[in-house]
This record gives structure tokens, sequence and C-alpha cells, in this order.
């Protein structure tokens, strides 16, 4: 089996410095419809400039490099166990060309490991086996101040008057982006997961943020309720780093799991601003990036 160590290292380099094109286009138009002169405006100025000189200096994005998600899809064949190896080996290369910054903290002991290794779940890396001769390996970097504003709702919500159906995700998902205010760092993007039990949601709240931004949900009702949970969360005025404007997300991402009868959960993983996730693709000895 190949070794994609070096692979998995440019993967992680791409990622951290080097804004996917998609997320960037949604910050520019963002600043192009704020009011010039604005706060607003002059915050997704300066996020825009950071983004181009991380980009042309191979240094981070933000400082915060976040919680290493991986999700593997591998064809038969391939190790699971050596593709850990090799994903782990790269975070630590990662972490000494400071594309990463050391961010696993134990948490009985608060020791930092300083290489970004901690136990089997840091880095997160999530396998699947599927048909055909094609490896993609997507990467997440989520930030620690937008994971912290994430939130997960349990319906029926009696104080929100959210019930069991689409009208009661609507509310509950506008109270996460109302309770985060400017501090996940927005505008963020909003993955959402509705159903499933309370891991399985958040794990899918989080594989959504994949899609891109400019996608359209394949189910009709999901793809209005998107558009509108975008088009209401601006209207709250919280605007970028809570500076007050008309962007306070950048888009919804939603998906539908099934549930058990007993219960109906919603979750909602904020991803900041700095939404860096790349792809790595590997066919036969063939290797590319997106
Ligand atoms: S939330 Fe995102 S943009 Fe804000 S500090 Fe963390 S990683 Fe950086």
């Amino acid at each position: 089996m190949r070794d994609l160590t070096q692979d998995f290292v440019e993967l992680i380099r791409r990622a951290s410095t080097d804004l996917s094109p998609d997320v960037q286009q949604s910050l520019e138009k963002a600043r192009d419809v704020e009011e010039k002169g604005s706060a607003a405006q002059s915050a997704l100025i300066t996020i825009l400039d950071n983004v181009e000189l991380s980009r042309q200096n191979s240094t981070p994005i933000c400082q915060d490099t976040g919680t290493p998600i991986f999700y593997v899809h591998y064809p038969e064949g391939w190790s699971t166990r050596k593709l850990r190896e090799q994903i782990r080996a790269a975070i630590v290369e990662a972490t000494k060309k400071s594309y990463l910054r050391p961010n696993a903290v134990d948490a009985i002991t608060d020791k930092n490991t300083g290489n970004n290794l901690g136990d089997d779940a840091f880095p997160t890396i999530h396998f699947e086996e599927v048909e055909g001769d094609t490896l993609t390996a997507d990467y997440l970097m989520k930030g620690g101040g937008c994971e912290n504003v994430g939130a997960q709702y349990s319906l029926p919500n009696s104080q929100l008057g959210a019930g069991r159906d689409l009208a009661g995700v609507r509310k509950v998902v506008l109270d996460a982006v109302q309770k985060a205010q400017g501090q996940g760092c927005a505008p963020g993007i909003l993955g959402v997961a509705i159903g499933g039990d309370r891991g399985s949601s958040y794990y899918r709240s989080k594989e959504v943020l994949f899609r891109k931004m400019d996608d359209t949900n394949p189910d009709p009702e999901l793809a209005r309720l998107e558009d509108r949970l975008t088009d209401e969360a601006n209207q709250m005025g919280i605007g970028p780093m809570g500076f007050g404007g008309k962007t306070t997300v950048l888009g919804t991402k939603m998906t539908g799991m099934h549930r058990l009868p007993a219960s109906y959960f919603v979750s909602v993983s904020y991803m900041c601003w700095a939404h860096r996730r790349r792809r790595l693709i590997v066919r036969g000895e063939e290797v590319s990036y997106e």
C-alpha cells in the first residue's frame, strides 16, 4: 500500500493556508453588500487581506488551527490502520512546519502534547470503505471559538415554541445564531443535522459543511429552508465579528437523518468565516487536491 504521509501534509498545508475559492467568493460578496466604510465592511476587507497574505506566505489563515477532522473514503484493500498512522505522522510534521498550532490538550492533566496528537479521537478520523478505485480524504479544521457556539436541541422545545417539524427546526437554528452573536467569528456557515442520536447528529452536522457554498440541497424543502434561514439570520443585524451589518451567516447547509420515534434532535455546527476544508483525491498513481 502506498505511503500518503506527504500527501496528507500537503492537504493540511492547503487547508490551513489557502482558503477554498468558494468560501473566499462568499466573503467577497459579503464585503460588497456591506455599507461602504462601515465596521462590517472593514472587518471583511481585513479578513480578505489576511486570506491573501496567508496564501502568499503559506502561513495559517487564523492562529487557531482548530480540531483536525478527517473523513476518509477508501477503496477495498487499503489498511485503515496504516492510513491512521500516516495521517497522525502528517499531523506531527505539519505542526513542526507551523501549518498547525499545537492544539491537543489533555482534558484531565491540562498538558498540551505539543504535536497535535492526542488520544484516538485527536485528530478525529472517520473511515468508510467505498466502491471503485478512488480514495478521497476530506479534511476540516474546526476552530474552537465557533465550536463553542454550536448547539444541540431536543424537540419539542416549549421555551422556544418549537415542535417536531421543520417550523420547529427553523426556530431553534435561529436561536443558535442569536445566542452565538459575534462569538463564533461571524460571518459563519451553519451545518445543521435533523434527527439521528446525539452523536450521529453532531457528526452529520459537520460532514454537511463539506458541501460547496453555492450548491443547492437536492431536497427542495430543505433547499428553501436553507435560503430562508440564511436570509433571516442576516436580518438579525449581528454582522461580521458582531460589529453589526447585513452578513451574519454566509450560508446554511442542512441534512435529514432517521431518528427514534421518541427523539427529535437538531444539531447546529457553527463554522466561522475561516472555513478551512480541503480534499485529497488519490486515483492509482495520480494525486490531486480540491
Ligand atoms: S473561531 Fe475561527 S476565525 Fe475565530 S479564532 Fe477560531 S478558528 Fe479563528
